[in-house]
């Protein structure tokens, strides 16, 4: 996301975008950007300083760290910042965004709280059913 600093109004300005997530690297093992991520960024600018109020949302795809089905989720996160701008400065605001991301990522992604996971013998998923191997 570009923002032109000449081109922000006395009133502070809204501004949309989607940005693909191959363009922010931001795939990890675990979570799949499956959609363009929107942003949605509230900018304002006093004196030198620019305010971006930027709010994130994304459909993702997860995959549990248990039992490695894949489920759907939404990613969303708000997170401000501030920046000393000059007058004519373009500031690109994607680094940003990507580090703000990744910074979210759950530690662990598991399905629901009581995921049994796989067995560790023969792989069965025990959420869809027991294996042999306890017996
Ligand atoms: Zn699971
Ligand atoms: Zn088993």
């Amino acid at each position: 996301m570009k923002i032109y600093v000449d081109k922000i109004p006395e009133g502070g300005i809204e501004l949309t975008e989607k940005i693909y997530p191959e363009a922010l690297l931001i795939d990890t093992e675990g979570i799949i950007f499956v959609k363009p991520v929107d942003i949605k960024a509230n900018i304002l600018k006093a004196g030198a300083e620019m305010f971006a109020d930027i709010a994130l949302e994304a459909p993702v795809e997860y995959t549990c760290n248990k039992c490695l089905s894949k489920f759907e989720g939404v990613f969303k996160k708000k997170f401000n910042l501030i920046r000393e701008v000059k007058p004519a400065e373009i500031v690109e605001l994607d680094d940003e965004i990507r580090q703000e991301i990744i910074l979210d990522y759950p530690m662990k992604i598991v399905c629901k709280v009581e995921c049994k996971g796989l067995c560790p013998n023969c792989g069965q998923n025990l959420n869809t059913g027991e294996c042999d191997c306890s017996k």
